[in-house]
């Protein structure tokens, strides 16, 4: 097991951001100079969805709902119609209408304090952890099940089921995002679990985590 010691995360760190600066993908949420609104409406629609899926449609999103307002006035079916290459729509929309009368009722202002902010509609743990990462600058992890997969397997595995609540699990997120980059690195986690260490079938033979990867090292036990 690669041991969560302050030098291997920090070899993680700068590999993976060394990775990025030529892998990285390119979404439109990623661009600089997005409004809150839309940073937020990409990570609820990203729930769940691959971000690929996502680019397709929600420029058009975008186009159509450009802001608060817009949203908190518009028919869930219309809400629904730009929703539906993804799935759950019929969820996704009655929420995403919620928190818009919502934003629109505090005057589009998030609210700072952690409790509240989970509270709000289409919140809760990994949608707070956006929000602090994504619009307050804070070094917070975009932990869901892509970037525990990588942390798990290169690292060690976690205890509970849940994601959210095991606690050697969100210790080791958010000593991995603790970076100046913080942003980027979460970005660089969550496309390598795209790209290189897959659910099925992970790209182990050329990875450059390799030599120090807890999974390949388990992998490697067993055919002795
Ligand atoms: S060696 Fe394989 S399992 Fe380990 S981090 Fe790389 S792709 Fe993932």
């Amino acid at each position: 097991m690669a041991a969560a010691t302050t030098k291997n995360i920090s070899e993680f760190q700068e590999k993976l951001l060394a990775w990025f600066a030529t892998n990285g993908r390119h979404f439109p949420w990623r661009e600089r100079r997005l409004t809150p609104y839309q940073t937020i409406i990409a990570e609820v629609l990203l729930q769940r969805t691959k971000a690929e899926t996502v680019s397709k449609f929600y420029p058009k999103f975008i186009q159509h709902f450009p802001n608060w307002l817009a949203l908190s006035l518009a028919n869930v079916s219309d809400i629904e119609h730009y929703l539906k290459p993804v799935g759950l729509y019929a969820q996704r929309s009655k929420r995403l209408k919620s928190l818009a009368l919502e934003m629109i009722k505090r005057n589009e202002v998030l609210p700072t304090d952690r409790r509240e902010l989970e509270s709000m509609p289409f919140m809760g743990q990994y949608m707070a952890n956006a929000v602090e990462l994504l619009l307050y600058d804070k070094p917070f992890p975009l932990l869901d099940v892509n970037m525990s997969r990588v942390l798990e397997r290169y690292i060690g595995e976690r205890t509970m089921a849940d994601i959210r609540y095991d606690p050697y699990l969100q210790k080791l997120a958010f000593k991995v995002v603790k970076h100046n980059h913080s942003k980027e690195l979460n970005w660089a986690i969550l496309d390598f679990a795209a790209i290189t260490c897959k659910a099925r079938n992970p790209i182990c033979k050329t990875c450059f985590l390799a030599r120090k990867c807890a999974f390949i090292k388990s992998v490697r036990r067993r055919l002795l």
